[in-house]
């Protein structure tokens, strides 16, 4: 993997000097107790203003080292923590040692027999692989490295560097978050879906998760292409659908569906209002005909509003033995939390208004800010109001290529519950 050189003379180098920021008491426990962000309002004391990407180091009340980070005048996430407890030195090296723990910890994917390969996962997990507001997504020969904040920007040649050295890939591409799209002036002529490096693609990159093969589109995909997170919970329905009808709603390219089918389902319908996501999951269902199973199940897309649609198929009479609702983020910030805890009432509510008795409800959230006890009481509520109960199977979170280190990280729950 070489990287593009003309690309990275244009990037700003880091800066020489740091900016030295004091926080609230509040702020300090937090650091101290290993958080990786540092608010905006929890800064008493500044040396001098900051530009995207300005190393912060943050000192205690006793003026002692406590924290160092990527500062960023744009959010409210005014420092992402790098390091804590004791200073370092932020170069390739430091970037080196970071990757190497992340691709350690993904290494036993690597150990799948045959016929679980999975060579699509996520490499490394933002703050939570100590790299925070940065993503690496592997598929097959390709990594996505998506970028959260602009105060990476200063060190991408390090990061590309040190990457390319211990996971070369053929194919590097570059994904910005929508708040980085929107300012075009701090990318330096970065923009979304660029080839960092290797050859520049002319169509999805198929790979493979748990022997199945998908597409994903990592230049204009959702996140990086694919819902990587759920993986575990797709192979969970895999186990749960034999002989089944299935409802996937919010189904994306139909990843659900497709394991749905090679555990033996009969029937899988994937709704989704994005017309070109319906037509992967087509594709990705055709991708995998080699599997009996799937080429015996019966599929059909929908590409409409989930909402009416289920409204609908209630009201018509539509049952289904399985219903997957694995929605998009509600609520992004505080205010919105009430507004998306009544989202996931009602789809509850619909869900089990096409849910034949006995039948399995699987309902998702990835909103991070309602809590997991938030989401499952409110399923559980939901259910009991219509008097229909709901039997637990199982509370699930992410696949291990996710792993958690702190509250904001643990965003995905499932609900595996059978209705009584
Ligand atoms: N379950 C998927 C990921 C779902 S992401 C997987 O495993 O890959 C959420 C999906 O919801 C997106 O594909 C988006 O297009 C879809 N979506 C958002 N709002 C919707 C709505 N009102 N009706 C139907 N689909 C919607």
């Amino acid at each position: 993997m070489t990287i593009n050189p003309a690309l990275f003379t244009r990037l700003p180098a880091p800066a020489a000097r740091n900016v030295a920021i004091r926080v609230t008491p509040a702020a300090e426990r937090a650091l101290r107790k290993g958080h990786p962000w540092c608010y905006e309002s929890a800064i008493t004391h500044q040396s001098r203003d900051g530009a995207p990407g300005d190393l912060a180091v943050i000192f205690d009340h006793n003026r002692k080292f406590l924290a160092v980070g990527l500062y960023d005048p744009t959010s409210m996430i005014r420092v992402r923590v790098l390091q804590h407890k004791k200073s370092a030195q932020i170069n390739t090296d430091w970037f080196a040692r970071q990757l190497e723990k992340a691709i350690k910890l993904r290494a036993p994917l690597a150990n799948l027999p045959e016929e679980r390969r999975t060579n699509g996962y996520r490499l490394v997990h933002g703050e939570n692989d100590g790299l925070p507001g940065l993503i690496i997504d592997r598929y097959a020969d390709t990594l996505v490295i998506k970028l959260y904040t602009p105060a990476w920007i200063p060190y991408l040649k390090s990061v590309c560097t040190a990457l390319a050295q211990l996971h070369p890939a053929e194919r590097l591409i570059l994904r910005l978050n929508r708040a980085m799209q929107d300012q075009p002036s701090l990318l330096y002529g970065l923009s979304d879906g660029i080839m960092l490096s290797g050859p520049v693609l002319d169509g999805p990159i198929l790979f493979q998760e748990n022997g199945l093969i998908f597409e994903a589109d990592p230049v204009h995909g959702q996140k990086t292409g694919f819902f990587l997170d759920q993986r575990h919970n797709r192979a969970r329905v895999e186990t749960l659908s034999a002989g089944k009808s299935i409802l996937n709603v919010f189904a994306y390219t139909g990843g659900f569906s497709v394991y749905a089918a090679r555990g033996g389902a009969t029937h899988v319908i994937s709704l989704d209002q994005s017309a070109p996501a319906c037509e992967a999951a087509k594709r990705n269902m055709l991708h995998n005909q080699h599997y009996p199973a799937v080429a015996a199940a019966v599929h059909k897309t929908i590409a409409a509003d989930a909402f009416e649609v289920m409204a609908s198929m209630a009201k018509n009479g539509q049952q289904f033995d399985l219903v997957i609702i694995d929605p998009p983020m509600f609520a992004q910030k505080r205010s919105q939390i009430a507004a998306a805890v009544s989202a996931y009432r009602r789809l509850t509510q619909m869900g089990l208004n096409v849910l034949q008795p006995g039948g399995i409800l699987v309902q998702a959230s990835c909103s991070s800010r309602v809590d997991a006890e938030t989401f499952f009481n409110t399923i559980h509520r939901t259910a009991r109001e219509m008097g229909r109960p709901l039997q637990e199977m199982e509370r699930t979170t992410h696949a291990p290529d996710h792993p958690i280190t702190f509250p904001e990280g643990a965003y995905l729950k499932c609900l595996f519950a059978k209705v009584t």
